[in-house]
């Protein structure tokens, strides 16, 4: 069965005064852990490892990777072994600390550390060859989890009742929900992409997995590159809480919102447009976030 997540109207003034609607796809409600996007991609991942007769899962990711802990806890709730190969090889001593990397090995995670240069060989047939010497026979999974099967899956994010609206946003790490979105919304449909880094080779493997044209990326609310944030995004996703409850994450979906109501502002929008944004979830993340802003001395998210 297809699971549906519910949509929430934001009636913050900027919006309400535009005449515009917005409402939120509450994705991140479909799981604590195994968040929104990422039980998407795992889905079909998962059956056909099933069908395989694969026992072992294993990926890649960063220290406080949505995607680890997704594949960690699906891991054990569905009864794979899950591998990660985890970016940083100073964390072989210190990754009890990390929320992310604790949480997954409580899910049964074992995880291998690899030196930033040799991570960047993560797709290398050699290194999959040395993995299964350590590990035996895997079913892979590439970082972020985006593959076919993956963009599958995220096209079960739409309903059939959200061709009411005009635009349809989403934020973008690897492009692969992205392109699940772009290929299940209607012709009519807008579909905005909100990159959470910085970089132009997004593009061609969105293009890769999407069949349509109806979609443009918005580069202009990555904050400064993948996982950098600053005050203003903190206070913004701070106050977006107070007053709608809804949590954000920072990475994806705070950046997100902050663009849509920037946008929303500077009259990108026709009046009486009808927007929907998917909430992917990733509220995990806010732990190792604030860590972060704590030795820096930035104000911390609240949630
Ligand atoms: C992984 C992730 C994304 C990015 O998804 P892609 O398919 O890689 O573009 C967006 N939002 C959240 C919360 C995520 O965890």
């Amino acid at each position: 069965m297809e699971v549906q997540s519910t949509n929430e109207p934001i009636e913050l003034k900027p919006i309400t005064d535009k005449n515009i609607l917005l409402s939120i796809k509450r994705e991140d409600a479909l799981h604590p852990i195994i968040s929104g996007n990422k039980l998407r991609k795992l889905k079909y991942n998962l059956l056909q490892a099933k069908q395989q007769g694969c026992k072992t899962v294993l990926t890649f990711g960063g220290a406080y990777s949505n995607h680890i802990a997704a594949t960690a806890h699906a891991g054990k709730i569905h009864g794979f072994h899950t591998v990660g190969i985890i970016r940083g090889e100073e964390l072989v001593d210190r990754w009890k600390e990390n929320p992310t990397l604790g949480q997954a090995a409580k899910d049964g995670m074992r995880f291998k550390f690899l030196s930033r240069e040799d991570y960047r060989k993560k797709s290398h047939k050699a290194m999959h060859q040395e993995l299964e010497r350590d590990f035996g026979p895997f079913y892979l999974l590439p970082e972020g989890g985006t593959n076919e099967l993956a963009v599958k899956g995220c096209e079960e994010i739409l309903a059939p009742s959200d061709t009411k609206f005009d635009f349809i946003c989403c934020p973008v790490g690897t492009g692969g929900t992205l392109a699940g979105i772009i290929n299940s919304a209607n012709p009519g449909q807008r579909v905005l992409g909100f990159p959470a880094l910085k970089g132009g080779f997004l593009t061609e493997d969105i293009c890769k997995f999407a069949q349509k044209d109806n979609w443009e990326l918005v580069n202009d609310y990555h904050f400064g590159g993948y996982a950098k944030v600053d005050v203003g995004l903190v206070e913004f996703m701070n106050n977006f809480f107070s007053e709608t409850q809804i949590p954000l994450d920072p990475i994806y979906t705070g950046k997100m919102m902050f663009g849509i109501i920037d946008l929303i502002k500077k009259d990108f929008f026709p009046s009486n447009t009808k927007i929907l944004a998917i909430h992917t979830g990733g509220l995990q993340g806010i732990k190792g976030m604030n860590a972060k802003l704590k030795l820096k001395n930035i104000s911390l998210l609240r949630i």
